[in-house]
């Protein structure tokens, strides 16, 4: 679909693009094909996909995937979508962050066929173009819960970059993103690939759940004396981890010990940074996700 094309069919159905709906559609075939490729769809994929608009990739997901279904907040848009009677597609109206919380089952189709669960996952691939206002916190909870096995995802490029950031640029979107996935940035994609044209770019992110959940690396005393260091498997509370970070990343110019000192105590928070190695004035955003396992492990001993 072409922006005349859009532009026409927006007019015709009355639809007032509102930017609180991060409505910028995707114009460009080639990049849909881009990430359509990037998906890697298989005849028995169960997608799910979040904002399908006037279809863009909807139309191409469908003749790939075993199932999709699609959440699209905007009436107009559904009714329009809904209308084009697609085959092997699902659609839901509605708000995917009232849809996901706390109630996933609800994105289930309803009727005779039962999406397969994948490991105990509910959807093989979530694919979007996701609206920008919601991002983070979509993210936030596709992973939390498990949603999906892989997210291919087109995001604003400042997003993309703190998901995938390296230690020294870490944030808590950041070790979120990489303690539940490995994401990897694919590609940037200008933003007069959209209509209408957004103020930033874009880039799109692969994110791999990891299948298994973090351990700390952290050598449990009684190892030691054994003289056979080895890791202390510890099975992270994702809970509590996450207070412990956010906490860290509260002010974010401080010192990770004067953010922390005053919660856990200054010299339990010094102690467990030269336990796992690190020096006295590190940064929240110096930390890997390895370390503020390790970290957490440590100052839980
Ligand atoms: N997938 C289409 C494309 O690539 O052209 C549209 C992408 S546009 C960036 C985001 C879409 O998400 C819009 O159709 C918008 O109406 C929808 N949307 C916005 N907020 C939403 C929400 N909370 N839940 C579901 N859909 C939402």
């Amino acid at each position: 679909m072409n922006e005349f094309e859009v532009k026409s069919i927006c007019k015709e159905l009355d639809i007032r693009l509102t930017k609180s709906k991060g409505q910028n559609f995707l114009v460009s075939e080639s990049v849909r094909d881009e990430i359509i490729q990037a998906a890697e769809l298989d005849k028995d994929d169960l997608v799910l996909e979040i904002g399908p608009g006037l279809g863009a990739l909807t139309e191409e997901l469908v003749k790939r995937a075993k199932r999709v279904v699609a959440v699209e907040l905007d009436k107009k848009l559904y009714g329009y979508l809904k209308a084009k009677k697609l085959e092997n597609l699902e659609l839901v109206q509605g708000d995917v962050l009232h849809l996901l919380y706390p109630s996933v089952p609800h994105l289930f189709p309803k009727g005779e066929w039962t999406p397969p669960l994948t490991k105990g996952r509910r959807y093989d691939k979530v694919v979007a173009n996701l609206p920008y206002q919601i991002t983070s916190h979509v993210l936030r909870m596709m992973l939390e819960k498990n949603v999906a096995g892989e997210l291919i995802v087109m995001v604003q490029k400042e997003v993309g970059e703190r998901i995938a950031a390296k230690q020294g640029k870490m944030s808590v979107l950041s070790v979120m993103a990489q303690y539940y996935s490995e994401p990897q940035i694919l590609f940037n994609v200008a933003g007069g690939n959209f209509w209408p044209v957004p103020k930033v770019d874009s880039v799109v992110v692969k994110l791999k759940v990891k299948s298994s959940p973090p351990i700390s690396s952290v050598k449990s005393s009684r190892s030691l004396k054994a003289d056979q260091p080895k890791a202390e498997k510890l099975k992270v509370n994702n809970e509590i981890f996450f207070k412990l970070v956010r906490a860290g990343f509260s002010a974010k110019r401080k010192m990770l010990k004067n953010n922390l000192g005053g919660i856990y105590g200054m010299e339990k928070v010094k102690q467990a940074l030269r336990e796992i190695g690190l020096g006295e004035k590190v940064r929240a955003q110096e930390l890997s996700v390895q370390q503020w396992i390790n970290f957490y492990a440590q100052l839980g001993k």
